[in-house]
């Protein structure tokens, strides 16, 4: 995980400390020793997490994070507040300025090192779900950006694992105002609690009475439910190591003992969010995947993937010497009942349309709408006289009984189709549709409302 870290501070032997430790992980370092430079660089370069001094001359660091999460280019960088240590006041002035996270000085190299990583995992999210929204491609897309501003972390679920009840009550007071919290005072029920609810993160203690803390947290990384959820372990100092090999382990963050409420607040928050928004991606995905291949209107595949799997199956089928038929469908005089009823009137019918074709066809076969009115079925195994067969069942159900359409409107129909074989001589698919295409219009020609074949 390669990144490129902004530094901003006004002494620049406190830039090379953080330098030094953030190359030795392989971070690529930029640096600035005043606010207007540092968003100047965020302004005009790629930045990925931005470690910022709080105390400057001229401006400081919480008016350089203000105007960063305030500009819709630059607030989704993460910035992360160095402050000097123990000062409460600091890390409320840093939450409300918009900050991330939290680092004081002197600032220890193992925490320095688990907040970064930890950030630019989230950021790694944050930038596919906002490449996604940016190239606009797929309509799912457009929606990542407001879904991501808008994806909250309230309400979320967390448990508690602690031996020590007191230690559990105290934390889940601290963040107990936006998360639904739960207490497990067992840890060998921690595989168990996961599998029963869907815990968005989990935060262990390291002091536990009888269990190895680390050996709780594999046993979670283990578990289906609990690979991915977050954990955040709570530290003495005494722990120092074995906070090490947890992160190691895959835990996500840690926070030392005695915990501060607002550090600890930030910490749920930034790794809540991080969740969320890998479930989110995930979501997006799928409904990406939906959109790309089903027609919204009438929930039949669209052209694209019908044109792209009828190219597949002709060839699989003329390779095994197999039959295979194809159905062109066009609705007839339907720029009439456009005209008269409405696009309205013309849309319902198009959804009742494509359910009637639905249900007069075989589950082998693929309905697809076209385009506009026009419908195609691709029926696999299937003789001239089976799809004839099938081409008269849909033409009748269209024919039978009226639409009805949502305003109550009842108006007749009728379908022509056209029928064609892959018979040899059809070099691909796209002939193979051109015959049904021609069969199609020949039953314009006589009259509309029947079927016929292509015998050409
Ligand atoms: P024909 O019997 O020769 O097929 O006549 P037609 O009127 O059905 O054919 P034409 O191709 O002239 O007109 C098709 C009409 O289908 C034009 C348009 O109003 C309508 N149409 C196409 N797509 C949609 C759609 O998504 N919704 C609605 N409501 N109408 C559509
Ligand atoms: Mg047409
Ligand atoms: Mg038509």
């Amino acid at each position: 995980m390669t990144a490129r870290v902004l530094i901003v501070d006004d002494i620049p032997i406190n830039i090379k400390l953080l330098e030094t430790r953030l190359m030795a992980e392989y971070f690529t370092v930029l640096s600035a020793t005043n606010g207007l430079d540092a968003l100047e660089i965020c302004a005009t370069q790629e930045v990925d997490i931005i470690l910022l001094d709080v105390m400057m001359p001229g401006m400081d660091g919480f008016e350089v994070c203000r105007r960063l999460k305030a500009d819709p280019k630059t607030h989704h960088i993460p910035v992360v507040m160095v402050t000097a240590l123990d000062q409460p006041t600091d890390r409320i002035a840093g939450l409300e300025a918009g900050a991330d996270e939290f680092l004081s000085k002197p600032i220890d190299a193992v925490q320095l090192i688990a907040r970064v990583k930890s950030l630019v995992r989230l950021k790694v999210l944050t930038d596919e779900l906002r490449a996604r929204a940016a190239t606009g491609q797929q309509i799912a897309n457009e929606n990542s950006m407001r879904v991501m501003d808008s994806i909250s972390v309230d309400g979320s679920s967390v448990l508690i694992v602690d031996t020590d009840m007191q230690h559990a009550e105290r934390l889940k007071q601290d963040i107990a105002l936006k998360h639904n919290v739960d207490i497990l005072e067992d840890p060998s029920q921690a595989v168990v609690c996961l599998a029963e609810k869907n815990y968005e993160l989990i935060i262990l203690s390291m002091s536990l009475a009888g269990h190895d803390p680390l050996r709780v947290c594999s046993q979670i990384r283990t578990l289906e439910q609990g690979r991915n959820v977050p954990i955040i372990l709570v530290a003495e100092e005494a722990n120092r190591a074995q906070v090490v090999r947890g992160l190691e382990l895959g835990v996500n963050d840690f926070i030392m003992r005695p915990v501060e409420q607002h550090e600890l607040v930030a910490r749920v928050r930034t790794q809540v969010r991080r969740f969320r928004y890998a479930a989110e991606l995930r979501d997006s995905v799928s409904n990406t995947m939906q959109l790309a291949i089903i027609d919204e209107l009438t929930g039949l595949y669209n052209r694209r993937y019908f044109d792209r799997h009828l190219a597949l199956m002709f060839s699989k089928a003329m390779q095994q010497g197999r039959e295979m038929a194809v159905m062109m469908l066009d609705i007839d005089y339907f720029k009439h009942v456009n005209d008269t009823y409405g696009h309205e009137a013309g849309d319902d019918i198009l959804v009742e349309f494509a359910a009637r074709i639905q249900k007069n066809i075989r589950g082998i076969d693929l309905p697809c709408r076209y385009g506009g009115e026009e419908f195609v079925v691709l029926m696999p195994d299937t003789s001239q006289k089976d799809a004839s067969n099938i081409g008269e069942r849909v033409r009748g159900a269209v024919e039978s009984a009226p639409f009805i359409t949502s305003a109550g409107l009842s108006i007749n129909i009728t379908v022509s189709a056209g029928l064609a074989l892959n018979v040899s001589g059809i070099g691909d698919a796209k002939m193979l549709l051109k015959r049904a295409d021609v069969a199609l219009y020949q039953a314009k020609q006589a009259g509309r409302n029947r079927v016929v074949f292509n015998a050409a």
